[in-house]
């Protein structure tokens, strides 16, 4: 799984982005900044496993959507984000983005004035995230339509697993996934089936 550390490199404040697991690497990842908060794209498991322990190191605020959660999970929040809010790392600003479907909770963060975007389990090179309900593939279809695709091709993804691409490379691959009838389908999707 994917963590990400940004840091402004003017200001050296830089935020970690699914404590998932590794917290010395993920220490590492920090070094020579100053952290100032703890993001989370989503709440499963995998993404925030290393949550209480960083959090202890690191003595900042976390920020994560209000949910609802994944399923168990007791996500305290000290900053609850929503579509259009703005996180502020130095002089960069991170623009939320609510992109329900893979779960209920799960948010992007998007740097403004800058073509990259950390999707968490929105999207990934192959497909879209998995989903548990017929409900909750078709809260992906929306999500791929309404936020993912308005994005420029020039957008770079960086999600919660694998390599990171670039948009406009699938971005047909996307178009003709959305344009297919896939019935009750739900589950782990690829883009060309
Ligand atoms: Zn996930
Ligand atoms: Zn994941």
């Amino acid at each position: 799984m994917n963590a990400y550390a940004l840091a402004c490199p003017t200001t050296n404040e830089s935020v970690l982005i699914d404590p998932g697991a590794d917290p010395d690497t993920l220490s590492e990842m920090l070094a020579n900044t100053v952290p100032i908060a703890i993001l989370i794209t989503h709440s499963h498991f995998d993404h925030i496993d290393k949550l209480d322990e960083m959090r202890k190191r690191l003595k900042v605020p976390v920020m994560a959507h209000s949910g609802p959660h994944s399923d168990g999970v007791k996500l305290s929040a000290d900053r609850f984000l929503d579509d259009g809010d703005i996180v502020a790392v130095g002089n960069h600003l991170l623009r939320v983005y609510y992109a329900p479907g893979h779960i209920n909770d799960q948010i992007c963060f998007a740097l403004e004035e800058d073509e990259r975007v950390i999707v968490g389990d929105t999207i990934f090179d192959g497909g879209p995230g998995k989903t548990w309900s017929v409900a909750g593939f078709q809260t992906t279809l929306q999500t791929l339509r309404d936020v993912v695709l308005p994005w420029s091709d020039d957008t770079y993804c960086y999600p919660g697993h694998g390599p990171s691409f670039r948009l406009g490379d699938n971005r047909k691959a996307i178009e003709s996934f959305l344009a297919k009838d896939h019935g009750d389908f739900l589950g782990d999707a690829t883009w060309d089936m």
